[in-house]
């Protein structure tokens, strides 16, 4: 049944680890994470939303640099065992990897029509300047927030300092400030000041109601490479012919482009021939890969590396990953990484 916008939601907030729920040690002062089950109690402004919330922690709670496709796979278990029963979802995560595990998510759920909503913060939730309470405060708004019965953001978002972006469009940009996150190729979702503007025409509805579908296989027999001014031959050809990889994302430098020297063509030819898929995206920030647009990718072009257009390369790396999982020849595969699955890519 579907709820009216006044009904109580529910809302359940996933507690992963990061510095939101990290304290410091005695001894060598390092920040870790600790077990942050009282979440509602951390922050009691939760109590002051009519929602019904719920809290599950992950055990052990995770500094994200640790967090693998297994943990991807335990979120998503988790929220599709209580997809009915909740309206939304909120992630609790570090920043390190959180663009990661943004992106993973959107691809394992298909036919999503509810707000998954990854959050953290730069400073623990229990220090007096953390930025933590308004980011999850806002995100269980907006994990609750609906129109005409239906969910307002039905994707995977990062939710941080004021800004609701794709989540995989997102990378972290910053290890200090507030504003960690950026989304160069994408426009925000949604801006929190005094309301929290919604920017529907950005926002992904789903125009077929079809059936939840969680996928959770992938493949880690990948590696990013990026490519720099001076790349040694020896190193270069060892990578790529690396027993059973599978995957490259070769980082080049602007629009796509690599040195034109003749063994890295070589190399690149031969990994393809081998049946690796080599995956371009740009070091820069922003843009896009337009290979055949400079002398210095045609040949690439012409090997029959696939162009990763403006894929972040978080959006390529666990994209790779999951079509790799998925059992698919790698002419599909190429196919895929080429379109737009969760809107991570502008065709
Ligand atoms: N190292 C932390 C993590 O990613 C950083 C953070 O949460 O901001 O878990």
């Amino acid at each position: 049944m579907i709820k009216t916008d006044e009904e109580k939601a529910s809302i359940l907030i996933l507690y992963t680890g990061g510095t939101i729920g990290m304290v410091q040690r005695p001894v060598t002062r390092t920040l870790a994470p600790v077990k942050f089950d009282q979440i509602k109690e951390e922050v009691p402004e939760l109590n002051k939303f009519n929602y019904n919330i719920k809290t599950i922690t992950f055990t052990p709670a995770l500094d994200s640099s640790n967090v693998t496709p297994a943990v991807w796979v335990k979120i998503a278990k988790t929220i599709e065992k209580n997809y009915n029963q909740f309206d939304g979802f909120v992630v609790l995560h570090g920043t390190d990897t959180m663009a990661y595990t943004a992106s993973a998510l959107s691809y394992m759920f298909e036919n999503l029509d509810k707000p998954i909503i990854l959050t953290g913060s730069q400073l623990p939730i229990g220090t007096l300047r953390t930025d933590g309470k308004e980011n999850l405060i806002t995100s269980v708004e907006i994990a609750a927030a609906k129109e005409n019965g239906k969910s307002l953001v039905p994707e995977v978002c990062v939710y941080f300092d004021f800004k609701l972006y794709r989540g995989n469009r997102t990378v972290k940009r910053d290890a200090d400030q507030f504003s960690a996150f950026h989304s160069v190729n994408y426009p925000e979702l949604a801006v929190a000041g005094v309301d929290i503007r919604f920017r529907k025409e950005f926002i992904h509805y789903p125009e077929n109601k079809g059936i939840l579908n969680v996928k959770t296989n992938f493949d880690d027999h990948v590696v990013i490479l990026k490519i720099f001014p001076g790349i040694n031959q020896k190193v270069f050809n060892s990578i790529l012919c690396l027993p059973e990889l599978k995957g490259i994302v070769l980082e080049t430098f602007g629009a796509g482009n690599v040195p034109t020297t003749r063994w890295l063509i070589n190399c690149v030819k031969k990994a393809i021939k081998n049946n690796i898929v080599i995956l371009n995206v740009t070091q820069c920030q922003g843009g896009r890969v337009s290979m055949g647009q400079y002398e210095t990718s045609l040949e690439l072009l012409k090997a029959g590396v696939v162009s990763g257009k403006d894929l972040t390369t978080e959006a390529a790396i666990t994209k790779l990953m999951f079509l790799l999982g998925q059992g698919l020849s790698s002419e599909q595969i190429k196919f895929y990484l080429n379109k737009n699955l969760r809107g991570e890519i502008t065709e």
